[in-house]
């Protein structure tokens, strides 16, 4: 896909402060993306990343916000349109784990899971939904997991909530095909990322001989394919799952 395609489009990348949507938000830049770089903790790392975007000549601002939260949620997208009067791109891609076997695993590990991973993409979409409508137009990339496909034990939060966002995506890329809007997932494999750092050696030995590629993924294999996604070669490709993984669920 041409960069070119992506010039002045509008985006708003939830969790970009770290890991996968640091890569996307900076990727997105690198194409021409007004990039709106959303963080709930890590203030100091997305202030880094929205400065490695504006020191490369490209635009971005901090979003601060919880996304879980109703309100919070739309004020981030609100922010993104104040900013540069438009809404083009959600990257729902804001994500936490908390692993337990189900014995062990308390409410709270459900709730939290779901919260941000299955609730959040829900309100962000929510509130970015009537501005791509308005301009008939717009991409919504889901940052789902292979886990949501095939299951972890362990995960049993976090692949019901990843699960949840397939279905979620395509239910609202039926829901809005018509507007010339697309909504599509992602379902990467294992990312090296801060979230991928809990693994033992062990684990991680294991999960390699799983990967015909022979390695884990990085952050930039995943922002590629949102560039792929979000330009207008992409533009007849909807309510998809494209699979990240390195040919481990092939
Ligand atoms: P990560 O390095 O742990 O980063 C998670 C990001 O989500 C951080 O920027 C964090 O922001 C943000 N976040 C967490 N809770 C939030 C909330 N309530 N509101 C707003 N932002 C919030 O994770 P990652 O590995 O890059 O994962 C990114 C996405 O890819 C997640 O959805 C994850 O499930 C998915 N994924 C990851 C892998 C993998 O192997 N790494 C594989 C498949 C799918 P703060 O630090 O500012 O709180």
């Amino acid at each position: 896909m041409a960069a070119t395609d992506l010039k002045g489009k509008i985006a708003l990348v939830t969790g970009a402060s770290r890991g996968i949507g640091a890569a996307i938000a900076i990727r997105l830049a690198q194409a021409g993306v007004k990039v709106g770089v959303n963080y709930n903790t890590s203030e100091e790392a997305a202030r880094g990343v929205v400065e490695a975007i504006t020191s490369n000549g490209g635009e971005a601002v901090l979003v601060e916000a919880d996304i879980s939260q109703a309100a919070l949620a739309e004020a981030a997208v609100k922010r993104v349109v104040e900013q540069w009067q438009g809404f083009d791109i959600l990257v729902n891609n804001a994500g936490i784990n908390r692993d337990r076997l189900l014995l062990r695993m308390t409410p709270d590990d459900w709730d939290q899971v779901l919260d941000v991973d299955l609730r959040g993409a829900f309100l962000c979409t929510k509130y970015a939904m009537p501005h791509l409508i308005r301009q008939r137009q717009g991409r919504i990339v889901n940052i789902s997991s292979v886990v949501g496909i095939s299951g972890n034990p362990g995960q049993a939060n976090y692949a019901a909530a990843k699960a949840g966002l397939i279905g979620f995506t395509k239910a609202v890329a039926r829901e809005v095909a018509s507007r010339n809007i697309t909504v599509n997932a992602l379902a990467p494999g294992f990312v090296n990322t801060g979230m991928a750092e809990g693994l033992s050696d062990e684990a991680r030995l294991r999960i390699l001989e799983r990967i015909p590629m022979g390695r884990f993924g990085a952050p930039e294999d995943v922002a590629e394919a949102v560039v792929f996604l979000c330009g207008e070669g992409a533009g007849y490709i909807t309510g998809q799952v494209l699979t990240i993984d390195g040919g481990m669920i092939a």
